[in-house]
């Protein structure tokens, strides 16, 4: 395939590469993405998943909400996939500067991967909303109801940016950084639906755009090259 062809060239000769990527990435893993067939706008439930992972229906509804975070958004056994692996070892190799991510599981970092900005936050932080305390994934996993602190009973929220809040500012300029500077941008396994996120790709000024993905997105149209597949079979074939 010519574009398969291209791509490992481009990958060859860059030290600047910068990856962009999202739910899809991680569905390799076994953990469901929103929008392909098997993915949780496509499963029975009472609301969307975006309207339930809202700032305000968390407010609203708040033993619904973990109900279905604990189900859906909590996949504790899930390890790294290709994909997470090729990531981790380009960085290693000094070819690739960051791993921008729409992802909450933490599999970029369970893969080795060190410089990853996690647009959207992390499963694996949990905090008190009254004394800050830290707590891991699986305390929210074995609590009952919404969980509260074992210190001060205060109320524990994941570090996760639900629908309505605001992107965390520093993460957002260090990614608006790094992908004003890449050579190249490979984005993957995301939809390009999710604002503010999907715009970072304004940001890019280079001529190697690498879209890879199992199916099309509205932003088709800008990359240089499109790779139609598997984000984990595609990135397996970079020889190191
Ligand atoms: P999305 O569900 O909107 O889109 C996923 C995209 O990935 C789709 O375009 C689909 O065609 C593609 N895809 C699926 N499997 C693929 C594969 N193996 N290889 C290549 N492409 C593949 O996801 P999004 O764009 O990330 O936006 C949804 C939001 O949901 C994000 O904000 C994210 O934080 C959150 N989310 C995160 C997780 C996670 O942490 N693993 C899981 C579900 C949702």
């Amino acid at each position: 395939m010519e574009q398969m062809q291209q791509f490992l060239e481009w990958i060859e000769e860059s030290d600047n590469i910068v990856f962009f990527g999202g739910a899809g990435v991680s569905t390799e893993s076994g953990i469901p993405d929103f929008r392909s067939v098997d993915g949780l706008y496509n499963q029975e439930y009472d609301y969307p998943p975006e309207t339930i992972l809202s700032h305000s229906f968390y407010l609203k509804n708040e033993p619904e909400f973990y109900r279905f975070y604990r189900k859906k958004m909590l996949c504790l056994d899930a390890k790294p996939n290709a994909a997470h692996r090729m990531l981790a070892k380009l960085e290693e190799a000094g070819k690739l500067k960051a791993v921008i991510t729409q992802n909450i599981d933490g599999l970029h970092q369970a893969a080795g991967s060190k410089e990853v900005l996690e647009l959207h936050g992390s499963v694996h932080r949990n905090y008190c909303q009254r004394c800050q305390k830290l707590f891991d994934a699986r305390y929210i996993l074995n609590s009952e109801g919404c969980p509260t602190c074992d210190a001060c009973g205060g109320d524990v929220k994941p570090d996760v940016v639900l629908y309505e809040e605001g992107l965390d500012d520093y993460t957002m300029r260090k990614s608006i950084q790094y992908i004003a500077n890449a050579d190249i941008l490979i984005i993957g396994g995301t939809s390009l639906a999710v604002y503010p996120a999907a715009g970072l790709i304004d940001y890019y000024r280079g001529n190697k755009l690498v879209l890879i993905n199992t199916s099309t997105t509205p932003m088709d149209s800008r990359a240089n090259l499109r790779i139609e597949g598997k984000i984990g079979e595609v990135l397996s074939q970079i020889k190191l």
